[in-house]
């Protein structure tokens, strides 16, 4: 199987007054994260994931930090263009994996729903999408939430061939099935079904 991994990594600064939205949600917080955007650092590293397994850049030359269109803009547009991307490339996810880093607030009781809000923006099962979350200790840094992500990617189609593959052996298993009724039937006697010797000589 074709796979590729690809990382992504963010942070922004605690600020008052701006809602907090992290992995597509507003949580209850009295402080939000700073950015052009709308400072979701969950998807913007998930985004840098996506786009890093298919090499086809990252958020910033898609998305410049200077560009008013993107000014407070929803960040589930990045995840959108990072499937546009993977999808040019022929992949598809098999998996996402993330780790937030922030003092406050606990992400635990909202993981789950966190969870099912990015992979419905993902467009795959809540089962492949993984979301967990550290406090900074030691680190000095609890006016700021980082992210990590990680994304397994598979080339699209292989599954599809497969699949296509096995109902074609599905179907001739099903004619080869009438074609022995219909013998049966002509001959009173159900054939014996013979095994096709393995001839390892026409392996080239
Ligand atoms: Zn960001």
């Amino acid at each position: 199987m074709d796979t590729r991994i690809g990382f992504g990594w963010d942070s922004h600064a605690f600020t008052p007054g701006v809602p907090l939205r992290i992995g597509g949600m507003t949580l209850d917080h009295p402080q939000g994260l700073a950015g052009h955007s709308d400072g979701d650092v969950l998807l913007h590293a998930v985004t840098d994931a996506l786009l890093g397994a298919v090499a086809a850049g990252d958020i910033g030359s898609f998305f410049p930090p200077g560009d008013p269109r993107w000014k407070n803009a929803d960040s589930s547009i990045f995840i959108k263009l990072a499937l546009e991307e993977l999808e040019h490339a022929g992949y598809r996810i098999s998996n996402v994996d993330t780790t937030l880093i922030l003092a406050a607030p606990k992400i635990a009781p909202v993981a789950g729903e966190m969870r099912a809000r990015v992979a419905d923006l993902l467009g795959v099962e809540i089962g492949q999408v993984s979301i967990k979350a550290k406090t900074p200790e030691g680190l000095n840094l609890d006016g700021v939430a980082q992210c990590h992500a990680v994304a397994i990617v598979e080339r699209a189609g292989d599954h599809d061939e497969v699949k296509s593959m096995s109902a074609v052996i599905e179907s001739q298993r099903q004619l080869e099935d009438v074609v022995e009724d219909l013998l049966s039937s002509v001959h009173g006697v159900r054939r014996k079904r013979v095994a096709p010797v393995y001839d390892t000589g026409d392996i080239t």
